[in-house]
């Protein structure tokens, strides 16, 4: 038995808990910060994580806020917060953690790799398996990329209902499902072995927004609400439906002279971003499908080549 499951098999019923979660390996060793809620009434354990990508930061203070709101006493089952997922990414300010610089959210795919990010991947798979019925992660974009109010999930296997349920009712203006066969997130993994996951993005920048953070503590209440672990009627059906998704990159490094917004409607050959390069010669990153919505868009002045620059949904 994990540590994480005798702390909450022994936790007394309307009660709270702070504690961490250990992991270790030969190259990296640090503490998870865990919040435990466990209801006074029965029910199952929902796992609510924020900051699998270390440099986004409006989960994190959602999570710290709910854990404070959500009154022990009138939840049915327990919740599992967990603020700051990847600790080593948090801490250095990026993305990806600087122990092997790979990004946390696609290690699940058919490609394996035996670097601290495939394994830490698999050790909170594993964990949030033995422990819970259902998760959410949240996230915010990062210090260069503002996104949509969107959900992603993958409806995949027995409990593909549920996912589909909990991404039309967390009052996401997008929903981007798909059948998650070969997905290499965590989301997607974790429906696969019949845990439903989502994952919601909204907010991005520098720092937390009140008003994102706002929205994601209403998300994770309208989940919490339809799941039974709290009372009350969750938020009405709501999304526009994304039926794919493109993902676009910088191809060279320079200063960005031109962008469009999120949530701004483009068609094929629209021009999403401009770049000068360093030589002062441009070029322009065009959208590819014919017609869809900015769900990411990289916001900062400077680029560098390979860096995340736009995601357009097809709707
Ligand atoms: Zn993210």
């Amino acid at each position: 038995m994990s540590a994480l499951k005798e702390l909450v098999a022994k936790a007394a019923r309307g009660s709270v808990i702070q504690s961490s979660i250990r992991y270790s390996d030969e190259e990296a060793e640090f503490d998870i910060p865990v919040t435990v809620l466990k209801g006074a009434g029965t029910g199952g354990t929902i796992w609510i994580q924020a900051a699998l990508h270390g440099d986004e930061y409006d989960g994190a203070p959602a999570i710290k806020q709910l854990s404070r709101e959500i009154d022990p006493a009138r939840l049915n089952g327990t919740i599992i917060f967990v603020p700051i997922l990847n600790v080593t990414a948090f801490k250095a300010q990026q993305n990806a953690s600087p122990v092997d610089n790979v990004n946390l959210n696609r290690v699940f795919g058919p490609e394996r790799k035996g670097s601290f990010s495939y394994r830490f991947g698999r050790f909170i798979c594993d964990l949030i398996c033995e422990n819970a019925d259902q998760m959410i992660d949240l996230h915010g974009g990062g210090q260069y990329l503002d996104v949509c109010r969107f959900v992603m999930a993958s409806v995949v296997g027995e409990k593909a209902e549920i996912v589909e349920k909990m991404a039309y009712h967390c009052g996401a203006e997008l929903v981007h499902l798909e059948n998650g066969a070969d997905n290499p997130k965590l989301y997607a993994e974790l429906s696969r072995k019949g845990v439903p996951a989502v994952l919601i993005e909204n907010g991005g920048g520098l720092e937390a927004l009140p008003e994102a953070v706002e929205k994601h503590k209403r998300s994770v209440m309208s989940i919490l609400r339809l799941l039974g672990y709290l009372d009350g009627k969750p938020e009405e059906r709501s999304g526009v439906p994304v039926t794919e998704s493109a993902d676009m990159y910088f191809s060279d490094g320079g200063l960005m002279l031109f962008r469009r917004g999120i949530g701004d409607e483009v068609r094929k050959g629209d021009v999403l971003l401009r770049v000068m390069r360093y030589d002062s010669t441009e070029y322009e990153i065009k959208c590819p499908i014919e017609k869809g919505v900015i769900l990411s868009i990289h916001t900062a002045a400077i680029v560098k080549d390979g860096q995340y620059a736009v995601m357009v949904g097809k709707t």
